[in-house]
């Protein structure tokens, strides 16, 4: 038997694996986590040190879908999901950057996309039925949720972004596709995209299109994320491990969280934040307050002054956070209510929060590159500044969640130099868009899925 979920909120029913992969969210609005975590030995953890990233992952992911997915189709899935190189470099003595940047969008939201596709390309088919993925973007995870998708059957993808607010690369990344994957610019912000996808989501006349999400309130974009953190520790002959996690939804931290409670020697995570500081003030003082409105740092991914992920975090450490919401129409009145507490000396204990400043980001940049020859973007950054913050005892590996050519901006105005372009980002600029232009109106949007044929 697989794995069962239960909501956060615990007002619904629980639900298979495949229940979760395609409803993302359940009713009541809370998240889907397991009811139970797996857990692997000493021995299948020792294991690892032989295995390529694919294997791990196989070993990994089957511990949730046993039942759901058939073994040999896993291991196709993992070796289609995982042709590309994970890095763990070392910097100084036992400090490391592990580089989640060699996929094709050259971001660490590649792991977990690659992955769902393909899991939801299995299920459609296995079922005879068509699906269209809708997916809000403030920037990276359209480009990484388009290209894990391109090509699949029985998908169909529409990405809706900011018109004005993505750079070009990362649009690029969204409009060149084109097949199965529609990309639709929005003449407003991130947030009028999300509000948009959500009602398409509860929109009864549209019931027959299978609407699903691919954001990462879907439990199936955490769970590749837990791979890599047992990957990296695989490589190292260490007894223990520090990560140190740049945030933003907490997707990537809870991937790490998860790989703990299946065993995984964690001693503690660093969580790194921009100026959007409610987690460390939460940490600190117990009282839980969202940012709104989120801070712009130069981390843009992680602009994030409510984390969706958090409630699943509270969860796990016995607490419940939700938003208060009308009873009749779902608005929600208030967010981020701490209902009840989580045990805050455990929650300290595993966890460590440091808000980075813009000048310390900096900072790490031009040092990184002076000192190491190494070139780092500002996601890295937060990492790296927040783990030396820390003190902790080595050895700790900080993510990098984005190649420096994905964010060139800062690197070329300290460094004066431009950051190279990895393979899977040349071409790029050259190749032609298709894309439509939509006001920020549902009705438009609304008609224009109507009218297509998927
Ligand atoms: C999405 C993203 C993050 C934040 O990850 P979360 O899972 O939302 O915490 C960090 N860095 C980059 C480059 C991202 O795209």
């Amino acid at each position: 038997m697989g794995v069962i979920f239960r909501s956060t909120n615990r007002e619904v029913s629980e639900a298979t694996f495949r229940e979760v992969i395609f409803k993302g969210q359940p009713e009541d609005y809370g998240l889907y986590i397991p009811t139970e975590i797996p857990s692997l030995s000493n021995d299948d953890i020792s294991s690892f040190r032989q295995k390529s990233y694919p294997e791990i992952a196989y070993e990994i992911i089957r511990c949730f879908t046993e039942g759901e997915i058939p073994l040999s189709e896993l291991e196709r899935m993992v070796s289609d999901a995982y042709n590309f190189d994970v890095p763990l470099q070392n910097v100084h003595n036992d400090f490391y950057l592990l580089w989640l940047t060699k996929g094709p969008t050259a971001s660490f939201k590649d792991f977990a996309a690659r992955m769902l596709a393909r899991m939801m390309e299995y299920f459609a088919k296995a079922e005879n039925r068509k699906i269209t993925v809708l997916v809000a973007t403030s920037g990276d995870t359209g480009g990484a949720v388009a290209n894990a998708f391109y090509h699949l059957e029985n998908v169909d993808v529409v990405v809706l972004f900011p018109y004005k607010e993505v750079t070009e690369r990362q649009r690029k990344q969204m409009t060149t596709l084109e097949d199965n994957i529609s990309a639709i610019a929005i003449k407003g912000k991130f947030d009028d995209c999300q509000a948009i996808v959500k009602r398409a989501f509860n929109d009864r006349e549209l019931k027959h299109l299978s609407l699903t999400s691919a954001n990462s309130i879907n439990f199936g974009r955490l769970l590749p994320q837990i791979v890599y953190y047992f990957y990296a520790y695989s490589r190292l002959d260490v007894k223990d491990i520090v990560f140190s996690v740049p945030s933003g939804n907490f997707g990537n931290l809870m991937g790490g969280v998860f790989a703990k409670r299946m065993g995984l020697p964690v001693r503690r995570f660093i969580v790194a934040v921009n100026e959007n500081d409610e987690f460390p003030n939460f940490l600190h003082t117990g009282q839980y307050r969202p940012v709104v409105p989120s801070r712009e740092c130069s981390s843009n991914a992680m602009n994030v002054g409510h984390p969706s992920n958090l409630a699943r975090l509270i969860d796990i450490y016995g607490g419940h956070l939700t938003d208060e919401r009308d009873r009749e129409t779902g608005k929600v009145i208030e967010r981020g209510v701490l209902k009840k507490m989580p045990e805050m000396e455990r929650l300290r204990n595993d966890f460590i929060a440091y808000s980075i400043k813009e000048d310390e980001v900096d900072e790490v940049i031009v040092r990184f590159y002076k000192q190491y020859k190494i070139l780092v973007e500002p996601h890295g950054a937060v990492g790296i500044k927040a783990a030396e913050k820390s003190e902790e005892r080595p050895p700790i590996i900080s993510l990098e969640t984005a190649d420096p050519a994905k964010f060139p901006e800062k690197i070329t105005k300290l460094l004066k130099v431009e950051p190279p372009l990895p393979f899977s980002l040349s071409g790029l600029d050259s190749k032609k868009e298709y894309f439509e232009v939509l006001e920020n109106n549902y009705d438009d949007f609304k008609r224009y899925l109507l009218s297509k044929k998927f």
